[in-house]
């Protein structure tokens, strides 16, 4: 039986990661590039869409991104100067070819290709009112959504009906779309999902993070401002902002897990600003410890930030083996256990008889920390302090990230003193929301306004979930109930 890393499983996961380019020989093989930079934002499926002025090309494939573009074949086949590109990754909803993106469609102004990170919120609503009206969908992708809006639209021009679909939804989304005309980018008014665009030699790339610039020698020019629409053409880059101005809210947890930490985010080093979470955690909640010990690689920046603010020595205590894929052979119960050994094993010679500050980035079901604390008990630890880099994660997301459900969220069930005794920890303590914005250089969190979405924590959402507040779903459109994105 395949089954998901049980590791893996016991964290919150981004469920998308864009790239597209425009102007440059070998487009696809710099999408490429650019996809294998971003593997880390999503791990189930990849696709890449070119068009040569002539012809719109597709190849999407589940798996990683080095299996399904390590061919020339493949390649070749994808011609053109222009591409788009998207990692997907969902461990719920249908793990099916059809939802795998960029999507393409035949509309009247011609072929259409979309690549999307985020979530539409009011998706299902949406598509009920579409199917109303004739409708036929393809996929159970919410972003199949965007293209029937676009197809219906009653204004004239493509960029008009691209407007005027996106004053529709709700949600975050961080787009890039391929047309005969040009490309398309947009990240949604308040921001939530990342974008940046980047410049290689003549030629325009739009990326989720600043590393997939980094790793095709792209040079950064700024971040896709919230609500800003680019197009880029022959003409040349035009900026839009053709939606009504918003607070940005941009998602915290992109600083805290998501994001590479070689990424520049909203203008902050990643890395630095998770050293900053660990200096913080540190004057929080200090210990009486003999080491500080990451759980790796996710929490090992705010490890080092830690130990260099209590002056506690850091020492790999974890260590990770990196030749273990997403999935592998689980057939019992038995196995399975051994194979989270699999991935992280204590390192006993510098554990045994220590005192140690365990530090993670997060706790979703909690079932990870408590193996965590059992290996490092067995390996000899005398007292494991547990401190998590980020408040507790009480409240599921809607934009595009990879959630439980909130009863299987176990801060939303007890308090951390339960936690505590559930992972069976000496100590447990998490950062303060405070703590986490001061990371942030703000000076609190804004309850007024607050300055990035912290639902997960905080359960303020900064849209409607339009979809969340509907009772019924009738039973021919429940599968978009699932979030595939
Ligand atoms: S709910 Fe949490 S994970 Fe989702 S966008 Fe907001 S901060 Fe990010």
């Amino acid at each position: 039986m395949l089954t998901t890393d049980p590791w893996e499983a016991d964290h919150l996961h981004e469920e998308c990661g864009v790239f597209g380019v425009w102007g440059a020989s070998g487009a696809a093989a710099v999408t490429a590039l650019g996809l294998h930079a971003l593997q880390h934002r999503g791990q189930e499926a990849a696709g890449i869409t070119t068009f040569d002025g002539q012809e719109f090309r597709t190849h999407r494939a589940m798996g990683h991104v080095a299996g399904n573009f390590d061919s020339d074949e493949v390649i070749r086949k994808l011609r053109g100067d222009v591409a788009i590109g998207h990692n997907r990754y969902s461990t719920t909803g249908e793990t099916a070819v059809r939802n795998v993106q960029p999507l393409y469609a035949d509309l009247a102004s011609g072929g259409f290709a979309v690549a999307h990170n985020g979530n539409i919120s009011n998706a299902m609503t949406l598509k009920r009112e579409l199917v109303r009206r004739g409708a036929i969908f393809q996929s159970t992708s919410d972003t199949e959504v965007i293209i029937h809006l676009v197809a219906t639209s009653s204004y004239r021009t493509l960029l008009d009906r691209f407007i005027d679909a996106l004053k529709k939804v709700e949600g975050a989304y961080s787009l890039i779309c391929l047309t005969s005309e040009g490309m398309l980018a947009c990240r949604d008014p308040l921001g939530i999902r990342p974008l940046v665009l980047g410049r290689l030699g003549d030629s325009y790339i739009l990326a989720s993070e600043t590393v997939a610039l980094d790793v095709v020698g792209a040079t950064f020019l700024r971040a896709v401002d919230p609500g800003e629409l680019i197009i880029i053409s022959s003409k040349g880059l035009r900026s839009l902002r053709p939606f009504t101005e918003m607070r940005p809210r941009p998602c915290i947890f992109e600083h805290v897990y998501f994001s590479r930490p070689d990424s520049m985010v909203e203008g902050a080093s990643v890395y630095q600003v998770r050293k900053a979470i660990g200096a913080e955690l540190a004057r929080e909640t200090p210990v009486d410890a003999d080491m500080v010990v990451p759980v790796p690689d996710s929490g090992t920046p705010a490890a080092i930030g830690y130990a260099q603010e209590s002056g506690i020595p850091f020492e790999l205590g974890i260590i990770r083996s990196h030749y273990v894929g997403r999935t592998f052979i689980q057939p019992g119960d038995q196995i399975r256990n051994l194979g989270v050994k699999l991935k992280h094993n204590a390192n006993r010679a510098m554990i045994t008889g220590k005192r140690i500050v365990l530090i993670d980035d997060s706790i979703v079901r909690g079932t990870t920390s408590l193996k965590i604390v059992q290996m490092l008990r067995e390996a000899g630890a005398s007292e494991i302090h547990m401190r998590i880099a980020s408040p507790p994660t009480r409240h599921s997301c809607y934009y595009g990230v990879d959630t439980p459900e909130r009863s299987k969220l176990l801060a939303a069930q007890m308090t951390v003193g339960k936690m505590r005794d559930f992972i069976k920890a000496d100590s447990l303590a998490f950062l303060s929301t405070d703590g986490l914005y001061r990371a942030l250089g703000e000076a609190e969190r804004n309850t007024q306004a607050p300055q990035f979405c912290d639902a997960c924590f905080t359960g303020d959402y900064p849209t409607r979930l339009t979809d969340q507040e509907e009772v019924e779903i009738p039973d021919q459109l429940s599968l978009l109930a699932e979030r595939v994105i």
